[in-house]
């Protein structure tokens, strides 16, 4: 029973090849697996070991934000923090716990206003937290200020069920 052995996990922490644009290690919760997982990529990480999908959790900014989070093939949720946002700091884990629970389905990208001030202009960014879904790179839900950890769970699905509905009409015709 040595067939997994493939001595490739040496090599996750190491990072020194700078091929991707950043990657961040994940631990499969799945099966303890560790993977790296790029910021902007196909389809969504799944584990190398088990294919379990897994957290995808990232940053852009200005220069990135496109590639990130507008190109990808998954629904976006966009974190517009500040680093003097004492709020964002309650929040930021309740997303990440929302991105474990919905590991394949959407992605969490977290946007520091200050470093990005296009973004900041282009969402109109008035107060923060804001939290944004977006589909395809369009916007189908807003949120601003922080909420409690189950809210921000029930907002999330329910953008997420809203948004997945429309597509889902022309598949549910009775012929
Ligand atoms: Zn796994």
């Amino acid at each position: 029973m040595s067939t997994s052995h493939e001595g490739r996990a040496d090599r996750a922490d190491r990072g020194t090849d700078g091929a991707e644009t950043s990657a961040r290690t994940v631990t499969c919760a799945n099966c303890g697996r560790t993977n790296r997982v790029p910021a902007a990529a196909q389809g969504t990480p799944r584990c190398g070991n088990c294919r379990a999908p897994l957290p995808w959790i990232t940053e852009a900014g200005d220069a990135d934000f496109r590639e990130i989070a507008e190109q990808a093939t998954l629904p976006v949720l966009v974190d517009l923090w500040a680093t003097w946002c004492g709020p964002c700091r309650m929040v930021s884990p309740a997303l990440e716990h929302v991105a474990e629970r919905l590991a394949g389905r959407i992605k969490l990208v977290k946007v520091d206003i200050d470093k990005s001030p296009g973004l900041a202009r282009r969402f109109e960014v008035q107060a923060v937290p804001t939290l944004l879904i977006l589909d395809q790179g369009r916007q189908v839900a807003r949120q601003t200020g922080a909420a409690p950890a189950n809210a921000l769970r029930q907002w999330v699905d329910e953008a997420l069920s809203a948004s997945h509905g429309s597509a889902d009409s022309a598949s549910g015709r009775p012929s």
